[in-house]
């Protein structure tokens, strides 16, 4: 039943050895453990950092329409007296600048957008150049006048007007400004 000092050591070693192993297994539990929590708080704080960012944006959003809505009286007063470059204000592009009406009714979706007051009865135009990337046209802004050729709003960037084409320019739906740019 003895062991030889051999075996004894034997026995020694491999009860150390699965000691050893043991603690290396639980080790590295812990460490797993630990691995898992940080990755959860992380997407804890990455999921309230994006709710903070959301909330910070739907307020700004909030905030430029309350603002848009504070000044846009002032601004009716002022285009009202002197509609030049009306076309460029985007808070009164849908709202009547004859009665102040912003239950505007658009009556035609192709161009040109006709935009019609159910209060007064003012029908006005408001569109983006067919023709060129960056021109404004609002048939109520006198920078914007009637082709006197075609009756389409010309725009002051490029001078396009009726997309099927006008003699006072060399636009139409097929040959845009926009496309001789980018060319
Ligand atoms: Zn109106
Ligand atoms: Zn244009
Ligand atoms: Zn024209």
């Amino acid at each position: 039943m003895i062991e030889t000092p051999d075996e004894y050591r034997k026995l020694v070693e491999q009860k150390m050895l699965a000691r050893t192993e043991r603690h290396v297994r639980e080790n590295q539990a812990e460490q797993d453990e630990q691995a898992r929590e940080a990755q959860a708080t992380q997407v804890a704080q990455a999921r309230a950092e994006h709710a903070v960012q959301l909330h910070a944006a739907e307020r700004r959003q909030q905030d430029e329409v309350a603002e848009a809505r504070r000044s846009r009286p002032t601004l009716m007063a002022q285009f009202r007296s002197n509609p030049a470059g009306l076309r460029h204000v985007a808070t009164l592009r849908e709202v009547c600048l004859h009665c102040g009406s912003e239950q505007v009714r658009c009556q035609s979706d192709t161009l040109p957008r006709v935009l019609v007051c159910p209060d007064c009865g003012t029908q006005w135009s408001a569109y983006s150049c067919w023709s060129c990337a960056t021109g404004l046209l609002d048939t109520r802004d006198p920078e914007t006048p009637p082709c006197p050729q075609c009756g389409w709003s010309k725009c002051a960037v490029c001078g396009a007007c009726n997309p099927r084409g006008c003699s006072t320019n060399p636009y139409n739906s097929e040959l845009r400004q926009r496309d001789e740019v980018t060319v």
